[in-house]
C-alpha cells in the first residue's frame, strides 16, 4: 500500500470515533429489521475503527474487495445514524470512501446496474429484451420506470411569486429520462406562479447515487458539469422536485453554486391549494411518505398547506422504503425485508394514495406495494393549468 493510500484509511477511521452509545440502533432501518447488532451502524463503526484487516488485504485485490462489498452490501445509504449520532460519525460516507478505494469495485458495480436493467431501462428497444433476462420482482422495477401510473389530478396550486427571479428546473435523472412529465408539470407549475423560466439544461446527475456508491470521481465530474451548464444560464436559481436529488446537488463542491439550490415546496409556501374534495369519498387516505433525505420541516409544510385546504395528510411511520445505497445491489434479500416492514406497518386501507418528494422513492413503492394502493409524486396530482 502506498503512504497517499494508507494516510486516506487512516483518515477514514480517524474519522469513526464512535463511543458505541447505541443511538444510531434507533433509527437505522437495517437494525430494525433484522434486530442483529453486527449489521448495525455501532458495528460499522466499530469495524472501520479497527479495520486494520483493510490494510493488510490491500495486497490482494480479491479479498480486499469482497471484504468492502460485504461491509457496503449492508447499508441502505439512509443517512439516518449520522443525523442522531453525537459524534458526527458518518457511516455512509465512510463506506462510500472505503468502496472508492476497493479495487474492481467501480467495474463490478457497473456491471451490476446494467445486470438489473436500472442504468438502461430508459430505453424502449431494450425493455422487451431485459424482461426475458430479469426476475419477477426486477419486472416490477422496470414497469414502474416504463409505465409510470396516471393519477387523476385533484390538487391545484394557485398564487403569484413575491418577485419574478429567474429560475431553472433540474429534474434528476428519473424526471428527465423515465419520467418527463414530472419536468413538464415543474415547469408550467413555475410559470403559472409567474417565475422567469429557463430552459432546462443536459444537466449531468446530481451524484448521490455515484456517491453512495463509491465512485467519487464521476460524482466529482458530475458537479463539474453541472456548475459549468450553471453558470452558463447566468447563475439562476435552481429549482428541485427530488428530495435525494437535492441533497446531491448540496454536495457540491462549487459554494455559489449550492446556495442557488431552491426546493419546490419553498416557491410554493406563498400559494394556495385548492383540493377536489369529490374524490375523498368515505375510507379514503392519503398519506406522506418523507424520503429519508429529506429535509426535517418539509412535511409539515405540506400538512399545513393540506389542512387549509380541508384535507387530513398523515404521515406514514417514517420507515425506510428500502430502496438506496448499495443494498438493492448486493443484499437483495435484506433490501426486500426493508421494503416489507415498510408495508406491513403502514395503515393502509384499500384507498390509501400515497404521496412523495423523492423520485427513487416513487420508484420503490411502486415496484412494492400491494396492487390497491396508489403511489404518486406529488406533483401527479397538481392540476394542470392551461
Ligand atoms: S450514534 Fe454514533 S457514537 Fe453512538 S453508537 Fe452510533 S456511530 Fe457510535
Ligand atoms: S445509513 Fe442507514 S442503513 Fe446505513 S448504517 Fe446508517 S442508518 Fe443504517
Amino acid at each position: 500500500m502506498n503512504k497517499a493510500t494508507v494516510s486516506y484509511f487512516l483518515q477514514i477511521f480517524s474519522e469513526a470515533r464512535c463511543i458505541q452509545c447505541g443511538r444510531c440502533l434507533e433509527v437505522c432501518p437495517v437494525f430494525l429489521v433484522t434486530n442483529a447488532e453486527e449489521l448495525s451502524p455501532r458495528a460499522k463503526a466499530v469495524l472501520l475503527q479497527n479495520m486494520d484487516f483493510l490494510a493488510r488485504v490491500q495486497s490482494s485485490g480479491s479479498r480486499l474487495t469482497n471484504n468492502v462489498r460485504a461491509l457496503a452490501g449492508l447499508c441502505v445509504g439512509c443517512g439516518r445514524c449520522a443525523r442522531v449520532c453525537p459524534q458526527q460519525v458518518n457511516i455512509p460516507a465512510l463506506l462510500s470512501k472505503i468502496k472508492s478505494l476497493s479495487p474492481g469495485w467501480k467495474d463490478w458495480f457497473w456491471e451490476r446496474l446494467i445486470k438489473y436493467g436500472f442504468c438502461v431501462a430508459t430505453q424502449d428497444w431494450l425493455e422487451p429484451v431485459l424482461s426475458m433476462f430479469l426476475s419477477a420482482g426486477r419486472k416490477k422495477y422496470l414497469t414502474a420506470l416504463r409505465r409510470p401510473e396516471t393519477a387523476r389530478p385533484w390538487l391545484k396550486i394557485k398564487g403569484r411569486a413575491p418577485e419574478a427571479e429567474r429560475v431553472v428546473v433540474f429534474p434528476g435523472c428519473l424526471g428527465r429520462f423515465a419520467w418527463p412529465h414530472l419536468q413538464e408539470k415543474a415547469e408550467k407549475l413555475l410559470k403559472n406562479l409567474g417565475y422567469e423560466l429557463l430552459p432546462t439544461p443536459d444537466w449531468a446527475c446530481c451524484g448521490f447515487t455515484f456517491k453512495s456508491a463509491g465512485l467519487l470521481e464521476e460524482e466529482k465530474r458530475c458537479q463539474q458539469i453541472n456548475f459549468s451548464l450553471w453558470e452558463r444560464l447566468g447563475r439562476p436559481k435552481i429549482v428541485t422536485f427530488c428530495a435525494t436529488c437535492e441533497q446531491g446537488l448540496l454536495n457540491s463542491s462549487f459554494a455559489e453554486f449550492q446556495q442557488h439550490i431552491v426546493f419546490f415546496d419553498n416557491l410554493l409556501a406563498t400559494a394556495a391549494w385548492e383540493i377536489d374534495t369529490d374524490i375523498f369519498q368515505s375510507d379514503f387516505r392519503i398519506l406522506w411518505h418523507k424520503p429519508c433525505h429529506a429535509r426535517e420541516h418539509e412535511f409539515k409544510l405540506w400538512q399545513k398547506k393540506f389542512e387549509k385546504a380541508g384535507v387530513k395528510l398523515d404521515l406514514n411511520k417514517d420507515y425506510c422504503c428500502g430502496l438506496g445505497g448499495s443494498l438493492q445491489i448486493e443484499a437483495r434479500d435484506l433490501s426486500r425485508q426493508v421494503s416489507d416492514f415498510f408495508w406491513l406497518n403502514l395503515d393502509i386501507n384499500s384507498k390509501t394514495h400515497i404521496l412523495s418528494s423523492c423520485n427513487g422513492c416513487v420508484l420503490q413503492l411502486r415496484a412494492t406495494r400491494p396492487e390497491h394502493v396508489q403511489v404518486s409524486h406529488w406533483l401527479e396530482i397538481v392540476k394542470q393549468e392551461a
